[in-house]
C-alpha cells in the first residue's frame, strides 16, 4: 500500500532526492505535471466540495488520530487548545464550509516536528512546542500546516503518485508542496500582521527525528533544503520590509503565558523518555517564571532521583520535595516522596506523617497496603 511508509523507503528517498537534487541543479530534469487541484481558500468562488477520495482520506486520518490519542496521547489542556485555535483564526478568520475544521492540538511527543493531517487536525509536537519562542514563531508552524490542508495536499500527492513511482519525482513534489505551504503559511502570517522575519528563526527549530508513518506527505523534513528555505524566507521577509508592509507582532510573553500551563507536562514527557537534562533545563525555566510552582519541585526531585543511583540521595531532592509540600501541602505526589525518601535515609519517625498523609489524600492509593506495611510498628524502619 503506497500509503504506508518505512525506515526503508524514507533512505530510499533521501538517496533519490540527492539524485534529484544534482539533476535539477544540472537543469536536465523535466517533472511530471502537478495535477490541479483547487485550494480550499477558492471554494466560495469554485464551488468546491471533498471527493469520495478526499472523504476517504479524511475517514483515514480520522482513524490515524484516533491511534495517536490512543497511543502516545495529546497533552490535554483546554486554555492551550483555546489559543491554538484563536491564532488558527486570526490567520484564517473564514473558511467554506465544505473545507475540513482546523483543529489544532498538541501531541504528546518529544520530537520536534508538526504534522497536518487532511481531515484538518494540526499536531504540533510538544517537543518543539516548547523550542519556541514566540507567537509568531508558533503562528508560522501553524500557518504552514494549515497551508497544506487549504492546499489539499495530502489529495494531491495521491494523485500524482498514480502517475509516477519515481523516486525522483516524489521527492520533487515533496520539495514543492513544502514551497508551497511555506509561501501560503508565510502569507497567512504576515498578513494577519505578524512580524516576518520569526518565520526563518521558527525553521531552526524544527528537527524530523522519526515521522510517523501517518504523517509521512506533511512533516517537515530539515534535511531537505532547509537552509534553501531558511534564506528564501529572509528573503520574502526583507521584501515586506522594503514594501512598508512588514507587521510588528511578536507576542513573545503572551505566548510564554500560554506555555506556563503546558511546559511541566512536556518536561515529564522529556524525561519518561530518557532526556533528563532537557527535563531540568524545562523546570528551571518554569521556575524562574514561576517560583512559587510547587509541581516543578516535586519534578525538579524526580529529574535528580533518576540522573544516577547517587542522586537519589541528593540533599536538593529532600528539600525539593520539603519546598513542593510547603507551597502545596495538599499534594499527594510529594508526600509520598518525601515519605519513601525519608524511609530510604533510615529516618522512619520523619517518614511516618509524610506517609500517612499520603494515604489520608489519596484514599484510594494503588500502592496502599505496601504504604501500610511500611507504617505498621514492627516494620518501621527499612
Ligand atoms: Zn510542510
Amino acid at each position: 500500500m503506497r500509503r504506508s511508509f518505512c525506515r526503508a523507503r524514507r533512505d530510499a528517498l533521501l538517496v533519490a532526492f540527492v539524485v534529484a537534487g544534482s539533476l535539477l541543479e544540472g537543469g536536465c530534469y523535466v517533472p511530471p505535471p502537478v495535477p490541479e487541484v483547487p485550494s480550499w481558500l477558492d471554494a466560495a468562488r469554485t464551488g468546491q466540495t471533498p471527493s469520495a477520495e478526499e472523504e476517504g482520506l479524511a475517514r483515514e486520518a480520522d482513524e490515524s488520530l484516533a491511534r495517536v490519542v490512543e497511543e502516545d496521547g495529546l497533552v490535554e489542556n483546554d486554555s492551550f487548545d483555546r489559543y491554538l485555535t484563536g491564532i488558527v483564526a486570526r490567520l484564517i478568520p473564514e473558511l467554506p464550509a465544505a473545507a475540513p475544521t482546523l483543529t489544532p492540538r498538541v501531541y504528546a511527543a518529544v520530537e520536534r516536528n508538526a504534522f497536518a493531517l487532511p481531515n484538518g487536525a494540526i499536531l504540533v509536537t510538544a517537543g518543539l512546542l516548547v523550542e519556541l519562542e514566540n507567537e509568531a514563531q508558533l503562528a508560522f508552524l501553524l500557518g504552514h500546516e494549515a497551508a497544506h490542508v487549504l492546499l489539499r495536499h495530502q489529495l494531491l500527492d495521491e494523485r500524482f503518485g498514480a502517475e509516477t513511482d519515481s523516486h525522483v519525482d516524489r521527492m520533487w513534489l515533496s520539495r514543492h508542496l513544502e514551497d508551497e505551504a511555506d509561501e501560503l503559511g508565510f502569507a497567512l502570517v504576515t498578513s494577519a500582521g505578524y512580524a516576518p522575519d520569526e518565520a526563518a528563526r521558527m525553521l531552526r527549530h524544527v528537527r524530523d527525528d522519526r515521522p510517523p508513518a501517518w504523517a509521512r506527505v506533511t512533516s517537515w523534513d530539515s534535511h531537505f533544503e532547509a537552509e534553501v528555505r531558511i534564506r528564501a524566507m529572509r528573503v520574502r521577509a526583507r521584501r515586506l520590509v522594503r514594501e512598508g508592509r512588514a507587521g510588528d507582532v511578536v507576542r513573545r510573553e503572551t505566548f510564554l503565558e500560554a506555555q506556563d500551563g503546558v511546559r511541566l507536562a512536556v518536561a515529564e514527557l522529556t524525561l519518561e523518555a530518557g532526556h533528563a537534562d532537557r527535563a531540568r533545563e524545562l523546570v528551571d525555566r518554569h521556575l524562574t517564571r514561576h517560583p512559587d510552582s510547587a509541581r516543578a519541585y516535586w519534578l525538579r526531585a524526580e529529574i535528580t532521583r533518576a540522573v544516577d543511583a547517587a542522586g537519589r540521595r541528593a540533599p536538593t531532592v529532600r528539600s525539593d520535595y520539603e519546598r513542593a509540600i510547603e507551597l502545596a501541602p495538599a499534594d499527594a505526589d510529594a508526600h509520598r516522596a518525601l515519605g519513601l525518601l525519608l524511609r530510604d535515609l533510615r529516618e522512619p519517625d520523619a517518614a511516618r506523617p509524610h506517609l500517612e498523609r499520603y494515604l489520608e489524600l489519596r484514599p484510594e492509593a494503588v500502592d496502599r497496603r505496601l504504604i501500610e506495611r511500611y507504617l505498621a510498628p514492627r516494620d518501621a524502619s527499612p
